[in-house]
């Protein structure tokens, strides 16, 4: 009997899954997926453990937690939309907005989870090289909308390369988009930015009808585990949005977290500040070192390493230290533990000569 193969749509046959930073062993320090190294506040897990009604669905919309956010952002909660993570939210905004012969413009290298967001929506994917500093490339970007363009996404600071979008760019790149392409503002790291000539989304919503801002709590909030993160934007969107959500994502113990952390931000948020300061020791003592490392506005920072990437990756490793490699251009390196400052550094060290004469 000859058995016939279930049909998968091609474009999702060759789509690779999503592809997580190594898992490190006890003794290494896991700097390869940009996770926040501060255990959670007590006060937060208390919040958690305090919800045991495992019996019951969550509120499926999550609204003490809109009603908070919207209050702090002076918007409506119907201008709010929580889900389980700001990758979820990508997909919906993709499938809400985005079909077969419809395009998604973003930058490249950026965001990992982007090309398969569009590809599962059914979309095509429209990449636009980053500048040579590691910046997106926004008037190049402009360039690329067309009338299939139904969205674009502008990731600042860009993961992984580090660099912001300033206000100014991001002004005259939304005066050239047509209001009826989704303009997608992905500020997953936005509370470690520091340089005061960045974009910041939520004041230019009332500015911008086709903005929609993302944030989440899985970075400076220490909650990725818990799969927390929202939009901010117009309400008809977010109903779109809604409508496309696998309905009841968001755990009672993820509200609960979310909510705890926001009462507690002061605290979260110097720990941010910490780390924000150790990214810009650490970029100042490899540029003095050599390496030409871009900008750095979120919780890592990037080596170019071309090449010679796997390489380097596998001296990391072998320190102790799990970086993520992007064969050929580079590797990115996490903000972490304090303890794993002088080994990086070290370690970057010794690489740079190499690299320096493989160029
Ligand atoms: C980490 C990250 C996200 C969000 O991840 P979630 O945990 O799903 O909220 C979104 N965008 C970028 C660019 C990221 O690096």
């Amino acid at each position: 009997m000859s058995e016939q193969r279930v049909y998968i749509r091609p474009e999702i046959a060759i789509l690779p899954a999503y592809k997580q930073g190594r898992q490190a062993s006890a003794e290494a320090f896991k700097l390869s997926s940009n996770e926040n190294p501060f255990p959670p506040l007590p006060g937060v897990v208390e919040a958690v453990q305090a919800q045991t009604s495992y019996n019951r669905y969550p509120d499926a919309t999550a609204l003490a937690v809109r009603a908070v956010l919207a209050n702090r952002f002076g918007l409506t909660a119907d201008e709010v939309h929580v889900a389980p993570g700001s990758v979820a939210i990508l997909h919906e905004l993709a499938r809400a907005t985005s079909g077969p012969g419809d395009e998604i413009v973003y930058a490249w290298r950026s965001f990992e989870a982007y090309p398969g967001v569009v590809t599962v929506a059914g979309a095509t994917s429209v990449q636009v090289p980053n500048r040579p500093d590691g910046g997106h490339d926004l008037d190049a970007m402009a360039a690329a909308v067309t009338d299939r363009t139904r969205m674009v996404i502008v990731c600042t600071p860009n993961n992984p390369t580090g660099p912001i979008v300033t206000a100014a760019e991001f002004e005259a790149f939304m005066a050239t988009v047509p209001s009826s392409v989704l303009v997608v503002l992905d500020e997953a790291y936005a509370e470690f930015v520091t340089d005061e000539s960045a974009v910041h989304g939520h004041p230019l919503l009332e500015r911008y009808p086709n903005l929609v801002v993302l944030r989440t709590f899985s970075k400076a909030y220490g909650l990725a585990g818990l799969r927390v993160g929202y939009a901010l934007g117009p309400a008809y969107v977010l109903e779109a949005v809604r409508a496309c959500a696998i309905p009841l994502s968001v755990t009672a113990q993820g509200q609960a977290a979310a909510l705890a952390s926001l009462e507690r931000e002061g605290e979260l948020l110097e720990r941010v500040a910490e780390l924000a300061v150790q990214r810009d020791h650490i970029v100042a003592e490899l540029r003095e070192q050599g390496w030409a490392v871009p900008d750095a506005q979120g919780n890592f920072v990037w080596l170019p390493t071309g090449e010679r990437t796997a390489v380097a990756a596998t001296a990391f490793e072998d320190a102790g230290i799990i970086v993520r490699a992007f064969h050929p251009e580079g590797i990115r390196i996490s903000i972490g533990e304090h303890e794993a400052v002088e080994t990086l550094l070290e370690t970057a060290r010794s690489l740079v000569g190499d690299l320096q004469v493989a160029d």
